[in-house]
């Protein structure tokens, strides 16, 4: 495997309880390089077209409302097999399968407010990265 980039979320509900740097602290501590990092919120028409694939599924209303209602903190991050490591580090989506240490084991409420995001593939990461980030910022 050779180092690539992902993409990460700390979503609303772990910003609003104060765990981003205990998160950021977990995925650094993972060996992640931190490329890009900044403070935003979404508006309805960006959290859409971020979970567009989602769009049929009966969650995607709610998932829609839960990443508009306060800020988020969005990552641009670099580390040997970056993907699957980040997902490794986020656990399930589900925090009643997720793994003993993994974030979502640690601070996720339920199945929706789950903490973290992570890209699922080298193609998304890329297409995910460039929705927030410049060329210049992924330096
Ligand atoms: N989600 C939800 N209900 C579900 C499945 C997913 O609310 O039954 C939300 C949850 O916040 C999840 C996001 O939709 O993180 C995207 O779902 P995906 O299956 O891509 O999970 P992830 O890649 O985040 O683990
Ligand atoms: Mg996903």
């Amino acid at each position: 495997m050779s180092v690539e980039r992902t993409f990460s979320i700390i979503k609303p509900d772990a910003v609003a309880a104060g765990q981003a740097g205990e998160i950021l602290a977990m995925i650094q501590k993972a060996g992640f390089k931190v490329l890009a990092l900044r403070m935003t919120r979404l508006t309805e028409t960006q959290a859409r077209g971020f979970y567009a694939v989602h769009s049929q599924r009966p969650f995607f209303s709610g998932l829609v409302k839960f990443m508009t209602e306060g800020p988020i903190i969005v990552m641009a991050l670099e580390r040997e097999d970056a993907i699957k490591g980040l997902r490794e580090v986020m656990g399930a989506t589900n925090p009643a399968n997720a793994a003993d240490g993994t974030v979502r084991k640690r601070f996720a409420t339920d199945i929706e407010r789950n903490c973290i995001h992570g890209s699922d593939a080298p193609e998304t990461a890329e297409v995910e990265l460039r929705f927030f980030f410049s060329t210049s910022e992924l330096q």
